[in-house]
């Protein structure tokens, strides 16, 4: 983020509201109410350290928009965090709740820290603080926080576990992503790669790509890629290559994902895999395929190798692998495109589930959950093709045109309070 020169996450998503909200004849009282995070909150974190020392962190938690629901969204533990980089993230759920139309606001949180540098007992201590730091925002039914970079099931736990001893009880629905033995919901952590595995069946079937014998190139081996990679693979797909940060293989025929994910857990890289050939990231973004997912991190298709691509569907599993000059050149070249926030978004339709399963504290089977999940991302990424054809506009803009739509007939309804 905070490279001298370079915009702000929080400065590229109001630009990009801008852009839609212009497109759409946006009526400019909501555009206004949308350039700007309803609330935040800053707290500081004093945590008593192993060595006997104590040291203060900072963190936030933001609520972009809560028209349509209380705040969702996740806490990020960096060392490079930065408010803006909050706001963006926060807004940008508010659009991903919206396309895939969960009763849900946009909302993110954060901690400037690097939890690979801090103990079990540290991480405990900063995450039970900041919980309570947070109480007066947190609650089932006002803001739900759950897991992104830096945080995972166990720091979820935490978070609920602290929650419920500050009012008395057990509150499972206060945070989505938590081990499922404690509320959490089965299928949740498969599922931002089964909404990808999705939205690539629903593409290819109104593009007129046959799933079978399809050359697939998976970017970035890790929790969303690797789902993606199996689950394409029991369509019949031929994985071509996969890669992680250290490099990527290659082999024509097809590569098998399980044999793969077994010879990862060995070896903790896919890029010494023997039944194929070592190739670097960027030869891999070069490699003739038919589909394409990026599910590393933001920003790898740059204007720099946008022209080398050469796959004719490409589906976006990372959040913001695309930058928006390759995202020109991608759609000059006719190259179609599946944004992330509709693509990826199976993760926080599972965290509604896991939410809804908790209040009700009635459990669905895994079977039950990845068939709501299929009829929610049909559903949205149908009606993102329909706004795609009426207006005549890519599949990025549609998602945003219809989420933005949606946020801002909820705002009219309600009115602007008082
Ligand atoms: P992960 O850390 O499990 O996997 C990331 C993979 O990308 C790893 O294989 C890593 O080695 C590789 N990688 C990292 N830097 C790279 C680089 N410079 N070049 C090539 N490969 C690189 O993370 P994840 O949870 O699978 O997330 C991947 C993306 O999906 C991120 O953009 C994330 O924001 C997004 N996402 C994740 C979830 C989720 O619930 N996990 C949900 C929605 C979106």
């Amino acid at each position: 983020m905070g490279e001298p020169g370079q915009k702000s996450l929080w400065v590229m998503t109001q630009q990009q509201l801008d852009n839609v909200a212009e497109l759409m004849h946006l009526d400019p009282r909501i555009h206004a109410i949308l350039r700007h995070c309803k609330r935040v909150m800053e707290v500081s974190i004093p945590v008593k350290m192993d060595d006997g020392s104590l040291k203060v962190f900072t963190g936030w938690r933001v609520h972009h928009n809560l028209a349509r629901g209380p705040a969702k969204g996740g806490v990020r533990y960096s060392p490079t965090l930065t408010l803006e980089e909050v706001k963006g993230l926060a807004m940008l759920m508010t659009w991903k709740c919206a396309v895939v139309d969960i009763p849900y606001g946009g909302a993110k949180g954060g901690v400037v820290c690097n939890p690979s540098e801090l103990s079990d007992g540290e991480l405990e201590r900063l995450t039970r603080r900041y919980t309570t730091e947070l109480i007066l925002l947190l609650g089932p039914e006002k803001d739900i926080p759950a897991p992104d970079l830096g945080t995972d099931e166990r720091i979820m736990a935490w978070m609920m576990d602290t929650y419920s001893m500050n009012v008395g009880y057990s509150v499972p629905g206060v945070v989505t992503g938590k081990p499922v033995n404690i509320g959490g919901s089965r299928g949740r952590r498969e599922a931002p790669g089964r909404s990808v595995a999705i939205c690539v069946e629903e593409a290819a079937a109104r593009l007129g790509i046959r799933l079978e014998d399809a050359r697939v190139v998976v970017q970035g081996f890790g929790k969303v890629g690797s789902v993606v990679a199996l689950l394409l693979h029991s369509l019949g797909c031929k994985i071509v290559a996969v890669s992680d940060v250290k490099g990527g293989i290659y082999n024509p025929q097809g590569l098998n994902p399980v044999k793969l994910m077994s010879h990862k857990r060995q070896t903790k890289t896919v890029s010494d895999y023997k039944e194929g050939d070592y190739v670097t990231n960027e030869e891999l973004l070069g490699l003739p395929c038919d589909i394409l997912i990026p599910a590393a991190i933001e920003g790898m298709i740059t204007e720099k190798n946008a022209d080398k691509i050469r796959a004719r569907l490409i589906v976006e599993a990372a959040n913001g692998p695309i930058t928006p000059e390759a995202d020109t050149i991608l759609r000059d070249r006719g190259i179609f495109i599946v944004p992330d926030i509709l693509a990826n978004a199976g993760g926080v339709v599972v965290s509604y589930f896991e939410w809804v399963q908790d209040i009700q504290q009635f459990f669905w089977t895994e079977q039950e959950v990845n068939e709501r999940l299929r009829q929610v991302i049909k559903r949205a990424f149908g009606e993102v093709w329909e706004v795609m054809r009426e207006r005549g506009v890519d599949m990025r803009t549609a998602a945003y045109i219809l989420a933005i739509s949606r946020v801002a007939e909820a705002i009219k309804m309600r009115g602007i309070y008082p």
